[in-house]
């Protein structure tokens, strides 16, 4: 059974949450629907679009074709061992739901990822971090159905190529593949990462466990970062440049305050937000767009932005960054 409709509001289904529509949406609840839906005329004669919770969009007008939304939700453990356990989710399932429930059931892996906005399928599109955990840390093997034949593919993880927010569904295979379950691989006694950022001091003197690494992330992003629902935005809208060791060794003789995280004997990642705060971006806006006050890395609709708001910001960051310091900055949000 699928949920067809025609000319749906968008606004509500991103978190940019600008004024844009989709000629039709369609909810679908199974894998089966899905590849029935892969052989009807509405998706064979339009172009379409498979979407998660919208939190990394950046739809630039109205979408003239089929936005498809996974609601196949569910959450099951399907090996448990001595020491592991091999959990499944459904690709319709809120990322952050998901890693309430590994929590709970004290299977720890996940807990430095709580709290990222969006849905398991994307999880695995995405390669989503945060405080020194990848999700391909975890992310045993990928299951998806191909567009072009309505067949069903595994990718382990080695397979799904990640990188940096990066997969290879977001590269060769764009578009290629729907991702309708991810197998996720959990520790019984984990480890726990607490060196990145201020987490370790955010627990401050309580318990180290997994409900309280999630607490704490949970209380930091809280305080960093804005809610979507005030005002709508992508999280990240860039990614941190990597440039090679000898072009930042002449960066830093004109700002030896420009710091780096080594990557390698050849090259260094720049924090993006050094770079678009150090060029003046702070709290600047264009049109309802604005550069957040907080965390300059992050674009929010201030004030009824339009798509050619945000655009026309993000446009100006990147050439005043790659101006300033020579620097090519990307973005992490997928243009629409
Ligand atoms: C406030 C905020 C904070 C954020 N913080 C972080 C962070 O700390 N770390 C981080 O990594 N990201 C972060 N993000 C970005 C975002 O949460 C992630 O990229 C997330 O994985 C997007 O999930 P989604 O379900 O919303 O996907 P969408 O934004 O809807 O889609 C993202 C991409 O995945 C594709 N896709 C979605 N579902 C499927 C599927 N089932 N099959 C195939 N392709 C699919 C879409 O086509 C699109 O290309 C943040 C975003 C916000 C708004």
């Amino acid at each position: 059974m699928v949920a067809i409709e025609e000319n749906k509001p968008l606004q509500q289904l991103h978190t940019f949450h600008l004024p844009v529509s989709a000629r039709w949406y369609v909810e679908y609840y199974s894998v089966q629907d899905i590849k029935d839906l892969l052989k009807t005329d509405l998706l064979r004669q339009n172009p379409f679009l498979q979407i998660g919770g919208g939190s990394n969009l950046l739809f630039m007008s109205d979408y003239e074709g089929v936005i498809l939304h996974s609601g196949i939700k569910y959450i099951d453990v399907v090996t448990d061992s001595s020491d592991y356990v091999l959990v499944k989710a459904g690709s319709g399932v809120v990322w952050d739901d998901f890693v309430g429930y590994l929590v709970k059931m004290g299977f720890g892996g996940a807990e430095n990822l709580s709290f990222i906005p969006g849905e398991v399928g994307a999880s695995a599109v995405q390669n989503i971090g945060a405080y020194g955990v990848e999700v391909k840390d975890i992310i045993s093997h990928v299951e998806t159905i191909e567009v072009a034949t309505g067949r069903e593919k595994i990718f382990t993880c080695r397979e799904c190529r990640y990188g940096y927010r990066d997969s290879i569904f977001k590269k060769e295979l764009k578009g290629k593949y729907i991702v309708t379950a991810v197998v996720y691989k959990l520790q019984k006694n984990p480890d726990y990462h607490l060196d990145y950022g201020n987490l370790r001091e955010a627990i401050g003197d309580r318990d180290i466990n997994l409900q309280t690494i999630r607490k704490a992330v949970i209380e930091i992003r809280k305080a960093k970062l804005p809610d979507p629902d005030e005002y709508g935005n992508a999280g990240s809208f860039f990614m941190n440049p990597v440039i090679p060791y000898s072009q930042y060794n002449l960066l830093k003789e004109k700002y030896p305050e420009m710091p780096c995280y080594v990557i390698d004997d050849h090259y260094v990642k720049i924090p993006a937000a050094w770079l678009i705060d150090k060029a003046g971006w702070k709290g600047k806006t264009i049109g309802g767009a604005a550069v957040h006050e907080k965390q300059c890395l992050v674009l929010i609709n201030k004030d009824s932005a339009t798509a050619g708001d945000v655009v026309a910001l993000a446009r100006n960051i990147v050439d005043s960054v790659k101006d300033l310091y020579g620097i090519s900055i990307a973005p992490e949000v997928n243009y629409i």
